[in-house]
């Protein structure tokens, strides 16, 4: 194997690592929403949040990250505390640019509840 090779592999291999990593938080800019998933259903999220309940629309350009880590759709589960940025329409609708999922680290203070390892890798 050439060293160019070697070196294409190598930068390539970096590149797959990042790609699996959320980008820096600093770079969420706008108005964050908090709140906790009542419901998804389809392209729409419903969030309880200290204003009420609050109709979140997800689309393919929304992106899921937990923690530093990318996260999916999927993991929107009802329960879960998010934090969402986005754009709100003049009907109050707030169009998710990302969607912070927090139940990572959170160390038993939640009422016991179901305990979900994902285990997929
Ligand atoms: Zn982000």
């Amino acid at each position: 194997m050439s060293i160019s090779k070697m070196a294409t592999g190598v930068a390539l291999a970096l590149l797959l690592a990042a790609a699996g990593l959320a980008h820096d938080p600093s770079k969420h800019k706008g108005r964050a929403t908090k709140g906790e998933v009542v419901s998804v259903a389809g392209d729409r999220l419903e969030l309880r949040t200290a204003a009420g309940l609050k109709a979140v629309t997800l689309n393919e350009k929304t992106k899921y990250e937990r923690g530093d880590q990318i996260a999916a759709k999927a993991d929107l589960k009802a329960g879960e505390q998010v934090t969402v940025f986005g754009t709100t329409l003049a009907t109050g609708e707030l169009v998710a640019r990302e969607v912070l999922l927090e139940g990572a680290r959170k160390a038993g203070s939640q009422k016991s509840g179901v305990r979900s390892q994902k285990g997929k890798s």
